[in-house]
């Protein structure tokens, strides 16, 4: 069968290796025939829409048994592609579930390409293009917090703030096109150009408002990058695992780095950190530690937030105060630990050199200080804490982030040009230009490389 946009695609929906059961989704026109040839029960071609069916795989060739199934089928268009879908439920681990991939395609079906489920549901119009983008944030998402920004975002609170921000420059451009059509009257072009400076400037502050919202939307997608920081023996260790302690921790492999680094994710306040480099700080390897002067150093260059540790019981050493300056750039917290052991350091000092940083006091034997650190960190980048933008739409992705900050430049062109005095069709177009590229979030104009692109960026099987 030909790669054709709307052919039969099949893929196992469940993340490989995990959990008892595994699906096998197969969507398109051809989507029941395929399952049909494979399938031993109820007559696939006759059971009613969005039935369950218990039967059996077998192979069509030899005749062999291969799993013991439940299949769903689910016709046109009430399905998550609006095509007809039918999944495979089987629970005979990988083998078996690859061998029934295999023969779903021996039945003529084709692999899907990662996101190609997504893409479908897409085109046939079931989501808009920020809904789609919001799949993948729930995919990846890594908190239940950067969970419901995503969900807010499939439920398309996004989207409908950008509708309206659409329908509002046409209503503008509409107005601008009566106007123009009016030229014999002086007083008409004034009032044009009065309305567009008034409407510019008011849609331009909603689109500031929601880029506000970026840096914080970023923070819960991607993690805020923490590098923990300190002299030998301060307990950078001990914090480590402390956080580890608090939330289990999610540990990644980055491939195709010189080194390899691990990441490992702690959600602190539902604050989701990107520890940086801590293999660096595990004892399990002692060279390791002893080129971690270089090491600190890059950790501290890559961070968005820096976790700077003091040993309270001693006076502050050359040490300290050159990691103090290194870090002086950076968001900082210092953590003042081991304050179960009398106090040696002049905190005075300390609060001078570090110039108004917030510091935590800490004993990390006694596991004390991590709630304040955990509220000092949501502080820090959620102005009123994370609970106050709870319910708030939050731009999350990239991709958006980009196009509002262009909408927001080709509405400062309008403004520019009103006050350059240019006549008002020339700056209809910039006006027209931040409609086109606000149509581009929600994927209202869109172009097929952008769609391949994105979708590309999919688990397979979604
Ligand atoms: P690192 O070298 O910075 O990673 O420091 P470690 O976490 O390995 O801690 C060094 C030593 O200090 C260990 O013996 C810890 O048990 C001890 N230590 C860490 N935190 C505290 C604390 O809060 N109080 C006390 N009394 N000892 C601590
Ligand atoms: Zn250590």
């Amino acid at each position: 069968m030909a790669n054709s946009e709307f052919d039969t695609i099949t893929a196992i929906s469940t993340p490989v290796g995990e959990g008892g059961i595994s699906i096998i989704r197969v969507s398109g026109e051809e989507a029941i025939p395929v399952v049909k040839k494979i399938f031993k029960g109820k007559d696939l071609a006759n059971v009613p829409t969005h039935t369950i069916n218990y039967g059996h795989i077998i192979d069509p060739q030899t005749g062999d048994e291969v799993d013991e199934v439940m299949v769903s089928v689910m016709r046109a268009p009430k399905t998550y592609t609006k095509e007809d879908v039918v999944e495979i439920n089987c629970h005979g681990g990988l083998l078996a579930t690859n061998r029934i991939l295999q023969l779903t395609i021996g039945a003529g079906a084709r692999m899907a390409e990662p996101g190609e489920f997504t893409k479908r549901a897409f085109l046939n119009g079931r989501l808009d293009l920020s809904q789609a983008e919001a799949v993948m944030d729930l995919i990846r998402a890594k908190t239940d917090k950067s969970m419901k920004v995503a969900l807010n975002q499939l439920d398309g609170d996004l989207s409908h703030l950008i509708k309206h921000l659409r329908k509002d420059i046409l209503d503008v451009l509409a107005q601008v096109e009566v106007n123009i059509d009016y030229p014999e009257y002086d007083a008409v072009e004034e009032m044009t150009s009065k309305m567009l400076r008034e409407k510019a400037i008011e849609i331009r502050q909603r689109i500031e408002g929601l880029l506000k919202t970026a840096k914080q939307g970023k923070v819960l997608r991607d993690g805020l990058a923490t590098a923990i920081i300190g002299r030998p023996n301060v307990g950078k260790s001990s914090l480590l695992n402390s956080l580890l302690h608090e939330d289990k921790a999610i540990v990644t492999n980055v491939a195709g780095t010189t080194r390899d680094v691990i990441e490992e994710y702690v959600n602190v306040n539902d604050v989701p950190l990107k520890l940086i480099d801590t293999a660096g700080i595990r004892h399990t390897n002692d060279t390791v530690e002893k080129i971690g002067v270089e090491r600190s150093r890059q950790a501290i260059d890559t961070a968005d937030l820096i976790l700077l540790l003091i040993d309270s019981s001693q006076s502050l050493t050359d040490e300290d105060q050159e990691l103090i300056q290194q870090t002086a750039n950076k968001p900082r917290i210092v953590i003042l630990n081991k304050t179960d052991l009398p106090t040696k350091v002049d905190e005075q000092e300390l609060a001078k050199l570090i110039d108004g940083d917030p510091v935590i006091k800490a004993s990390m034997t006694k596991h004390e200080g991590i709630n304040e650190l955990s509220s000092a960190i949501s502080h820090l980048f959620f102005d009123k804490g994370i609970e106050s933008s709870q319910n708030n739409v939050m731009v999350t992705n990239a991709r958006h982030i980009g196009l509002l900050r262009q909408a927001d430049a080709a509405l400062g062109d309008v403004l520019k040009g009103l006050d350059d005095g240019m006549p008002v069709d020339l700056v209809q177009i910039d006006m027209t230009h931040a409609w086109d590229l606000l149509g581009e979030i929600t994927g209202d104009s869109y172009q097929d490389e952008l769609l391949d692109q994105l979708f590309s960026q999919f688990c397979l099987g979604k």
